[in-house]
């Protein structure tokens, strides 16, 4: 059956030290009888060190918020798959609409991120998500679809095993709106609605998908009691660890 997940993306936050600390907290916090895959996405600076904290521990694991899309070469400043897997990181979050939309990345980079990727072992964490002029104008499950065809489709079935899918309303990033479980868990059905359609069923109905866009302490239960939605990606309720620990301890 799927996954329970709670990834905490800090995006670009926290010292050294911050960082360090809000692991240790939140490690500390953890219940003992804890259900949840707990996911830690530092920036690459960190996250060998948060990496090594997490290792030996059962079901605390990490992401890294970005990967090169090219295997190795004169890329200055980018960091490849192969990289990341050599530190034992687990996942890699890929798409996330910041990189959409800041650094103009396409379905067809994404595609190719993905790929490199699983190549070198690592699994993905893929975003997609609508813009709030895309939900008004009634197009955002074309918008959804096409995000995830034409980045995830190409992959064969055990490949697709291998990655969580985050849904992320755009107009929900940041902003303290959330969509209503009810709209997420329309979204999210939607999504695996198209998954079962071109893998069927089983592989459907075994795909997490997770739920990203002010999800909160107060908002995460409601969220997380839908059928369809199997945790959470956490930006800003990410980075203090007792709201981290109440969203993990939402389900
Ligand atoms: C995110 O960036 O993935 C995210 C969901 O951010 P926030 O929780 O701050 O809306």
């Amino acid at each position: 059956m799927r996954k329970n997940i709670v990834a905490g993306n800090w995006k670009m936050n926290l010292k050294r030290d911050e960082g360090l600390n809000l692991v240790n907290d939140v490690i500390n916090l953890l219940p003992s009888d804890n259900k949840v895959e707990v996911v830690f996405a530092p920036s690459f600076i960190h996250l060998y060190k948060v990496n090594k904290m997490c290792l030996g521990l059962d079901k605390v694991n990490t992401a890294s918020q970005n990967v090169g899309k090219e295997e190795k070469g004169a890329f200055t400043g980018e960091v490849s798959a192969e990289m990341i897997k050599s530190a034992n990181v687990k996942y890699a979050i890929i798409g996330h609409s910041e990189r959409r939309e800041y650094f103009k990345e396409t379905n067809e980079d994404l595609k190719q991120k993905i790929d490199v990727s699983l190549k070198n072992n690592l699994e993905v964490i893929f975003c997609c998500g609508e813009s709030l002029n895309q939900r008004e104008e009634g197009v955002h499950f074309n918008c959804i679809k096409s995000q995830i065809s034409e980045s995830l489709f190409h992959l064969l079935s055990d490949d697709f095993r291998k990655i969580v899918i985050a849904y992320e309303p755009i107009w929900a990033i940041g902003t303290g709106l959330t969509a209503s479980s009810n709209q997420a868990e329309e979204i999210h059905k939607f999504i695996r609605k198209i998954i079962a359609q071109r893998y069927g069923e089983e592989l459907s109905n075994s795909t997490s998908i997770l739920y990203g866009g002010s999800c909160n302490p107060t908002n995460a239960k409601e969220l997380f009691s839908k059928d369809n939605i199997d945790g959470g990606l956490i930006g800003g309720a990410s980075l203090n660890a007792e709201s981290f620990i109440e969203i993990i301890k939402s389900f």
